[in-house]
């Protein structure tokens, strides 16, 4: 069995998988209503928290599963990208669990499991496939040579696309997060809404950008007001412009690249508007398309699991005393 930790960002989040990848336990206990009061995470307070939180959830999953530390093979943990203080607390936990144990720690790349669990297994994801990571950090495009080797396509050059939602959430003074209530507000709105940013320049012609649509956005809450039955109508705008937006350089590059398949995974890939605009664009182009299940979006242990158990199998592990086993917040860029 593998234990699975996932501390990157808010979640505390643990998971049990057999050797089979079947799922024995998966809790997470999420921090928004710590940070919601401030409008977004705070790195001290979160990392504080998974370092209070880990061992009980731990024990939690070994009580409720039955099974002890013997029974594991390996323990997998994500060491980035993600926020420095957060990854610490589950690598500082297993290293101190791994002086009783010597299991093997299995470092896991959080953005290439959240692509994982787009696909039932690994054997999916074909050499040239693009994979498309829309989270509260990342937004970035990724070409997956042989799995799970990813070169970076594409990024937003400022804000991710979830931070787009959450601070837009925030101009209409909805809270944190702001995505899933911006969505619950746009759903079933089929009035007017407001083109937000007609031409957004990029150095690149496939990255993305999203600060210059969310100055748009405040600019428009202004002059709407706050009056609520203006929400649905602002909501749906700033939806809309998030998506046309990710819809609009997704197809440059899906038309561009012309690969085998696209995986989506992360955050904001629950929003429904979002993948019916992606099930749209990839009927068009006959690209096959491979979303995250809904719950599966969001940051888990479960994708780190999945992942952690195809990396031990290949035989990419740490032994005792972990050496190489650290903090990788900019994994991609270091
Ligand atoms: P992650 O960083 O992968 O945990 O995803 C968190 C981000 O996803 C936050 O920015 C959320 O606002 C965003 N998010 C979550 N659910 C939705 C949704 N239904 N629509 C849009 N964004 C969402
Ligand atoms: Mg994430």
């Amino acid at each position: 069995m593998i234990l699975a930790l996932e501390t990157s960002c808010d979640d505390t989040s643990v998971a049990l998988v057999d050797m089979t990848g079947a799922l024995l336990f998966h809790r997470s206990l999420s921090q928004i209503p710590l940070h919601a009061p401030f409008g977004g995470v705070v790195p001290e307070l979160a990392s504080r928290t998974h370092a209070l939180h880990l061992p009980a959830l731990v024990e939690e999953c070994l009580r409720e599963t039955g099974r002890t530390l013997s029974d594991l093979s390996a323990c997998a943990l994500t060491i980035g990208p993600g926020l420095s203080g957060g990854l610490l607390a589950a690598i500082a936990y297993l290293k101190g669990v791994g002086f009783g144990t010597r299991l093997p720690l299995v470092p896991v790349h959080h953005v290439r499991a959240h692509l994982r669990v787009a696909a039932n297994s690994p054997d999916e994801i074909l050499p040239g496939s693009l994979g498309l990571v829309v989270s509260g950090g990342h937004t970035h495009l990724y070409r997956i040579d042989l799995w799970p080797n990813l070169a970076l396509l594409a990024r937003t050059t400022d804000d991710a696309a979830g931070e787009a939602f959450d601070k837009g959430a925030k101009a209409m003074g909805l809270p944190y997060p702001g995505g899933p209530e911006i969505e619950r507000l746009a759903s079933g709105y089929t009035g007017r809404t407001e083109r937000l940013v007609r031409a957004i320049h990029t150095p690149a012609p496939f990255d993305m950008s999203f600060s210059g649509l969310k100055t748009a956005f405040v600019a428009l809450v202004g002059r709407e007001g706050s009056d609520p039955e203006k929400r649905p109508f602002l909501a749906a705008s700033c939806q809309g412009a998030i998506i046309g937006h990710l819809i609009d350089r997704l197809g440059k590059s899906l038309s561009h690249y012309r690969p085998p398949a696209l995986f989506v995974g992360g955050g904001v890939a629950a929003n429904g508007a979002f993948r019916r605009a992606l099930e749209a664009l990839c009927g068009d182009l006959g690209v096959p398309l491979r979303v995250a299940p809904r719950p599966l979006c969001g940051d888990n242990a479960v994708m780190v699991a999945l992942m952690g158990l195809e990396l031990f199998r290949e035989g990419n592990f740490c032994s005792f005393p972990y050496d190489e086993i650290r903090p990788r917040p900019r994994w991609d860029e270091d």
